[in-house]
């Protein structure tokens, strides 16, 4: 058995720290465009540099999303509960990361199916 509460603090910790790194991303992301209007000189080099920004702010809202569903998830009740097949999330699992939504075992088959990247800070 897992005891949701000893998660909450670290998901509202974890939620804050992505809020602030969402906002940098954001400023970062915009500098950058700014910078490619600037000088407009390759390109392809320059969209490069802008999608891999954005991408790091998707991951980072993506992580986000799911801190909040699991915050979610601790108020129902429902936290620890795979989405998929309701089986209990594995406890090492839930310390590693606290916000995910699926088992190891579905979490793995989704890996497998290409729907869902294996989400790291
Ligand atoms: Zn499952």
């Amino acid at each position: 058995m897992i005891n949701p509460k000893q998660y909450k603090k670290r998901l509202l910790d974890l939620e804050k720290k992505l809020e602030a790194r969402a906002d940098r991303d954001l400023e970062n992301g915009r500098g950058e465009l700014i910078d490619v209007a600037h000088d407009a000189g390759d390109a392809s080099v320059s969209d490069v540099a802008v999608d891999s920004e954005f991408t790091q702010a998707e991951l980072n809202s993506m992580i986000l999303q799911q801190v909040q569903d699991a915050l979610r998830r601790i108020d129902d009740g429902t936290f620890g509960k795979c989405l998929i097949d309701d089986g209990p999330i594995e406890k090492k699992r839930l310390d590693a990361v606290p916000w995910t939504p699926y088992c190891l075992k579905h979490q793995t088959l989704l890996e497998a199916a290409g729907r869902e990247r294996n989400w790291t800070l």
